[in-house]
Order: structure tokens, then sequence, then C-alpha cells
């Protein structure tokens, strides 16, 4: 039998390092063709002494170097900058590619895979919501085989009919954990700190994406996923809020029937998914015990002290480019959080001032909305500066 060759993209992080762990379970199926990093050097000489592969991707000179004294016996060719993403992504002997970048960063590799009509595992949740439309298209197009791993977009992948219809299909339950600040109250969200926000407690994530769980962007970001994923409005999607994060996801259907996918909080579940699709493969990640009496709860989610919600229904709800504008200011106001210049209520003032300043036009083309990013970061720094 032949091995499936998977590029990761982001290999050095949270999701990447998941990836390549289900991938070391499981040496009879998968091969690893190439991994990216960023700025963890050491642990992307680790995983290319362990894996393998026949490429690594750099972001520059100095990571070059740094990674190369990192490699005695150099066993893999080093390429470097965002072409080579989308190389890795795109070349004739891959199979299956893990896009596992954090933010619009990774929207030029994945829309690669796309085009070239890879097996796509779509972890990079912003690069649907800058680009959506035009992924789609491109999956289309190539026949490329999407496949979710967000945890509650894959949860409704499985919960949806086989053939990804929406026959009897009547919506959506998109289930969040409602983060560490889930009961705190508004007075001490302006003083919270980087590190309350980080400390998320039911997953283990990239520093990102913990903070949009703590300020709800990040389920704002998954409702313009699913929309984009699934094909529905957002009107057909309903935000419930589920502490325990052990149900994913849910569907509704027209006859009264409610599927539900559970886990374990693990990653692994969904990767395992997506990298053995349509099989099913041992994850590694923990089986829920039942006679725990497991509690489940579910409340509504707070739009008024998570702001951030609210604005990412008003951006799909508008279109265009607006979801594009929103996710750049979002990367900088997260950013500035993260570096301790502005408060942890800023991150939506600033979020609902770009998109204000920067108002709406239909999506063209990909060099268009990477224009937009850039407009919507300029105008995010400015309003960061102003914080300060
Ligand atoms: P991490 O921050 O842990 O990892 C991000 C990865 O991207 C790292 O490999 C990092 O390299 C690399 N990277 C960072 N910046 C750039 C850049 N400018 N260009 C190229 N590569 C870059 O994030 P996560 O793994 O948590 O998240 C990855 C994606 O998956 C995000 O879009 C997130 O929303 C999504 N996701 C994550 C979940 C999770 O449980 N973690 C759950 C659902 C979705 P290095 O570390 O070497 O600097
Ligand atoms: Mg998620």
């Amino acid at each position: 039998t032949t091995r499936q060759r998977v590029t990761v993209l982001g290999a050095t992080g949270s999701i990447g390092q998941s990836t390549l762990n289900v991938i070391g379970q499981h040496p009879d199926r998968f091969t690893v063709f190439a991994l990216s990093g960023h700025a963890n050097m050491a642990q992307l000489a680790l995983d290319i002494i362990r894996f393998k592969p026949q490429f690594a991707v750099v972001p520059n000179d100095t990571r070059y170097r740094q990674l190369l004294e990192l490699l005695p016996n150099r066993n893999c060719d080093i390429l470097i900058g965002e072409q080579a993403l989308a190389d890795v992504a795109s070349a004739a002997q891959v199979d299956t590619v893990m896009a596992a970048i954090v933010g619009a960063a990774g929207l030029k590799s994945a829309l690669a895979a796309a085009h070239a009509g890879k097996k796509l595992l779509l972890a990079n949740k912003e690069s649907m919501v800058v680009a959506g439309a035009l992924l789609m298209e491109a999956v289309a197009k190539s026949q490329a085989l999407l496949l979710p791993i967000d945890s509650e977009h894959n949860a409704i992948f499985q919960c949806l009919p086989a053939d990804q219809s929406q026959a009897g299909v009547d919506s959506i339950l998109l289930t969040a954990s409602g983060g560490p600040f889930r009961q705190t109250p508004m007075e001490q969200l302006l003083t919270a700190t980087p590190e309350q926000a980080i400390a998320h407690p039911t997953w283990t994530m990239g520093r990102k994406i913990s903070v949009d769980s703590a300020s709800l962007m990040n389920k704002g970001l998954e409702l313009i996923e699913a929309c984009w994923l699934f094909s529905v409005p957002p009107e057909k999607i309903e935000v419930v809020v589920h502490p325990q994060s052990v149900i994913h996801s849910m569907v509704r259907y027209i006859d009264g029937s409610v599927l539900a996918q559970m886990g374990s909080p693990d990653m692994r579940t969904p990767i395992s998914y997506g990298l053995a699709y349509p099989d099913r493969i041992v994850s590694g990640s923990a089986p829920l015990e039942f006679s725990q009496l497991l509690q489940l709860q579910f409340d509504q989610p707070d739009r008024v002290r998570f702001p951030c919600l609210r604005l990412a229904e008003e951006a799909m709800a508008e279109g265009g480019t607006v979801p594009a504008v929103l996710n750049a200011a979002n990367e900088m106001s997260v950013a500035a959080f993260l570096e301790g210049d502005i408060g942890f209520m800023d991150i939506p003032r600033i979020n609902e001032q770009v998109m204000t300043r920067l108002g709406r036009s239909p999506v063209e083309s990909i060099d268009q909305l990477l224009e937009v990013d850039r407009a919507a970061r300029a105008q995010a720094a400015e309003q960061i500066k102003a914080l300060r």
C-alpha cells in the first residue's frame, strides 16, 4: 500500500505538533513530504530529524542559518519564503496538506493547496474568513477535498448527511466553551491580563487563538468559517455556550432530531479524522468516561461583554471585504494586547473602529484582499498608537 504524503504548514505550532503526533502513531499510513516553521527552529529541527521530510520551509536567511546549524547531517532541502510555502502545498508529490499556520499569513499556501486539488485539512480559519469565496471557488474548480479541522466544523461535518448535502437540515448549533472569562464581570475584563486571557479552561492552544477564545472573536471567526464551509447563511447558525467542550457542535434536522459529535477536548480527534478520512484511526485522545457522570451545561452567549461575536455576525451579514477587514484588525489588536500595549476591551473597540472606517467592497481577487488586509492593519496600527 502507498503511504499518504503529507505537508504540514505551521508544523511547530499547537496544531502542527498534534498533527505530527498522529502521523507518528501511524508510520504505515503517512509519510511527511514537507514541514514549515516560523520562529521555533529548535522544534523544526527535531521534527526534521524524526520525520525526514524532503523539504523544510523557513521565513528568511537568519532562520535558514539557525536551522542549518541544528541539523548535523543536512538530510532535507531548506526553502525560504512565502512562495516556498505555496510550492510545498501544491507540489505534485503531495497528497495531503495540513494548513496550520496562524492568521492571514496562511492564506496563500492554503489557497495554493486548494487550487492544486489536494486533500486540504484546514485548521487556519483566518484564511477562510478573509477569502472564503475564493477558497471555496478554488476547491470546487480543482475538486480538492476540503476537510475542516477546527473541532466545531469537524463535528458539523460529521453530523451532516454523508454526502454533505443540506437534505433535511434545519440549522447548525455552533458550540462555544465561553473561554476563561465566561463569568467574568465587565469591570474585571477591562483590566484582564494576557496571562489570564490565554489560560483556557478546556483547550491548550496557540496564544492568538487563546485570546480569540477569551474575547469570543474565535466563535465569530468560526461562524464566518461555517457559513462558507457549509454554504449556510449566518441566521441558520446558533451559537450555544457549552463550558465542558464535550459536545463539539450539532446539526438540527427538520424532523426534530439533533445530532451531536462528542469527544474529549483533544485536537488529535479532528486531525486524525481529517488525515484518515473516510477511515477512522486511533488518535491517542482519551476516551470520554460517561461513568464519571459527565455534566453538560448550555447557555447563551453574552454579546455585551463580548462584542467581537456581534462584530463578526455583522461582518458576515455585510459580506464582501468586511470579514477580511475585521480579521486584520483583530490580528493587530490581539498582538498589541499580548504585548501589553492595549487593554482586553480595546480589542473589540479597535476592531469596530477599523471595520467602520474601511467600509465594504465586493470581493474581486486575492491581491485585492491582501491589499485590504494591509490597509486594515495600517488603520489598526494608528488606533493602537493612539491608545498606547
Ligand atoms: P500556534 O501559534 O501554536 O502555531 C502557529 C504556527 O504558524 C507555528 O508553526 C508558527 O511557527 C507558524 N507561523 C506563525 N506566524 C507565521 C507566519 N507569519 N508565516 C508562516 N508561519 C507562521 O497556533 P495554533 O497551532 O494554535 O493555530 C494554528 C491555526 O489553527 C490557527 O489559525 C488557529 O485558529 C487554528 N486552530 C487552532 C486550534 C488549536 O487547538 N490550537 C483549534 C482550531 C483551530 P513558529 O511556532 O515556529 O513561530
Ligand atoms: Mg474551534
